[in-house]
């Protein structure tokens, strides 16, 4: 080392930190380039500031971070034309570990207008010391803003350190990073390259990146590689939906159009902007996995972050810049600080608002975007009962004509006729003359066909007052009964006793719908029993709600004519045959019912 170097000895109490640093201080390497990154950026911020403030004369030189990879030297540099340090300040804000020059920078500027808004880095942390953990000699070369002559310190992994003079000529810092021997992976382009991507894409000042190697390809006219204005610090009302989508396209690299989005730019008394997507899916099965990107003041964080956002709300696709949150944070900060849990209350009630803003005022786009949306919605407001109570007005019901109802719509539309009951049908093929016989009666029919569905139907029964969900094949309803006189017939009695399992009962009813022989009714509650049950794992597939009512409508000829039918066999044959069809309508046969279904329909065949 150099004869008139000025050493010494990082001082720290902890002796052993450096070994810590390296070991332990993040649990991603990665973040380094983030720190070194952030910190240029930082400088930058500042010196922009003091021009700001009249504390230094405005230039028109353009600010910028330099990332330069040189495998050849085996280093990367990060270089920013920013506020730089003097000697002594190098001496105070790096070489004192965890003393952060942040805490003296805003005590001197906290008071002048312009200081509070801008909101510099608000942390304390070892950030410059993460260059540690990739690096085995790490070197510092700045000059002030100040008439301070430039300096150049170095500084080994076990701590110690030199400082010498530098010629460096103009203001700014350049930190150079000699990558040990075992980290050799950080000196490949596409590694620093997508690193920059992840951490840097929207940092607030423009980064270039060179790969020293490739000297003569760089570009004649190179391109920041970042974003220096992202859309989520534009005002909602300058943003365009052609800029939303080519936002989400870039950062979630979804071809895939959003079905909409929330734009939220809050500055007080919360301070934080973001800009979240309702993502489509491709079909029903998707595995829904959102992403949530955290940062701070365009500096990226971290992704999915529940205690910023609620986990039931982790589906959508978006970014969050919460500047009151340090860079660093642990979970257990997270989790106790008041900020972070109005930050997620308020986004809350952000998608409660767009939802219910979407139902008032654009109805066609929200019953087309309810199919992609209505199970998330569902699952929200089972898992948080404000969501629910700030949403159960734009809850739709999907009904079977394709078009879709809210809950106080559908209940007072018709009323006359469902009194006050909502129908739905699980499945709009096998339910279909069920359906169809509602229909005809002028009872609308929601179409339930998706597992959360009927969940759903029990937890909004418990909030909304008299509201009752019944399943099509659950409940004669009265609308469907004609003004024919029911008379019980003990022959037909008879003669399906003989053929019903034990738990289905016999009961007679005269349906205005002439053409429909007989009905299989389970009630709701067991076979949402059953379902639950099922949900479970405690019952088979095949397991039918055992207790079930077979109505024979006294209307139909078919049923009359069966009444009379002398032949005592063939009069099981066509009762045995009637009840296998309705229960087709409830559920689907296995493979022992489907057997003895076709043989009963070939022998029928036979006798024509
Ligand atoms: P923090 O950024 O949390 O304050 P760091 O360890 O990252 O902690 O940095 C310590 C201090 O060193 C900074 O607060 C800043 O004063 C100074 N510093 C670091 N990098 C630069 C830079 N590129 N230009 C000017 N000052 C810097």
């Amino acid at each position: 080392m150099n004869e008139n170097a000025k050493k010494g000895g990082i001082s720290v109490d902890t002796e052993h930190i450096f070994p810590i640093i390296k070991k332990w201080l993040y649990s991603e390497k990665d973040i380094f380039l983030r720190e070194i990154v952030s910190n240029a950026s930082d400088a930058i911020t500042k010196l922009r500031r003091l021009e700001s403030l009249g504390h230094r004369e405005s230039t028109d030189e353009q600010y910028k971070i330099t990332v330069t990879l040189n495998t050849a030297e085996g280093t990367i540099t990060v270089e920013d034309n920013g506020i730089g340090m003097t000697e002594e300040e190098l001496s105070k804000y790096i070489c004192n570990i965890a003393l952060s020059g942040a805490v003296d920078f805003i005590s001197k500027y906290e008071n002048e207008a312009e200081g509070a808004k801008n909101g510099i880095i608000g942390h304390f942390g070892l950030g410059f010391y993460s260059a540690f953990m990739v690096s085995d000699r790490v070197e510092v070369i700045t000059k002030s803003y100040t008439d301070a002559p430039a300096v150049r310190w170095i500084c080994d992994e076990a701590g110690s350190y030199e400082t010498t003079a530098s010629d460096k000529a103009e203001h700014g810092t350049a930190v150079v990073m000699h990558i040990a021997e075992d980290e050799k992976e950080y000196l490949s382009t596409s590694k620093l390259r997508a690193m920059l991507d992840k951490y840097c894409s929207f940092m607030p000042v423009e980064i270039y990146f060179i790969d020293a190697d490739k000297d003569e390809d760089n570009e004649k006219e190179p391109a920041p590689i970042n974003d220096v204005t992202p859309l989520w610090q534009k005002q909602p009302s300058e943003c365009t939906e052609e800029e939303y989508k080519e936002f989400y396209r870039k950062v979630f690299l979804d071809y895939r159009e959003p079905l909409f989005q929330i734009h939220i730019n809050a500055d007080y008394p919360l301070n934080f902007k973001g800009i979240l997507y309702f993502p489509k899916l491709a079909n029903e099965y998707e595995t829904i996995e959102g992403q949530i990107k955290l940062y701070y003041n365009q500096v990226y964080v971290a992704d999915n972050i529940k205690e910023v956002i609620p986990e039931y709300l982790l589906m959508l696709k978006g970014v969050l810049d919460c500047p009151e949150l340090p860079l660093n944070v642990s979970r257990s900060y997270l989790q106790t600080n008041t900020y972070v849990s109005k930050v997620s209350a308020h986004i809350v009630k952000k998608v409660a608002d767009k939802l219910c803003s979407l139902c008032n005022t654009d109805r066609e786009k929200y019953e087309s975007i309810w199919k992609d949306v209505g199970p998330f919605i569902e699952y929200a407001c089972m898992k948080d009962r404000k969501f629910y109570d700030r949403t159960k007005k734009a809850l739709l019901l999907p009904l079977t004509d394709g078009s879709a109802k809210t809950v106080d719509e559908y209940l007072e539309e018709g009323k006359e006729a469902h009194e006050g009951k909502i129908y739905y049908a699980t499945d709009k093929a096998l339910q279909a003359q069920y359906i169809s016989m509602f229909e005809a009666q002028g009872i609308k029919v929601v179409l339930f066909d998706k597992a959360i569905d009927t969940q759903f139907a029990t937890f909004v029964e418990q909030y909304m007052e008299n509201v009752k969900f019944l399943r099509v094949d659950a409940d004669l309803a009265d609308a469907l009964k004609g003004d024919g006189v029911t008379s019980e017939s003990e022959t037909l009695k008879a003669i399906f006793a003989d053929v019903l399992p034990e738990k289905t009962e016999v009961k007679f009813d005269a349906l205005k719908d002439e053409s429909i022989p007989a009905i299989l009714n389970v009630t709701e509650d067991s076979r949402r029993m059953e379902e639950m049950m099922r949900l479970y794992g405690m019952g088979g597939d095949t397991t039918f709600p055992t207790e079930s009512t077979l109505i024979l409508n006294t209307a139909s000829p078919l049923v009359q004519k069966l009444e009379t039918e002398q032949d005592s066999e063939k009069a099981k044959q066509i009762a045995s045959y009637l009840y296998k069809i309705s229960l087709l309508s409830q559920k689907k046969f296995s493979a022992d019912e489907m057997q003895s279904f076709m043989k009963d329909s070939f022998e029928i065949l036979m006798k024509l």
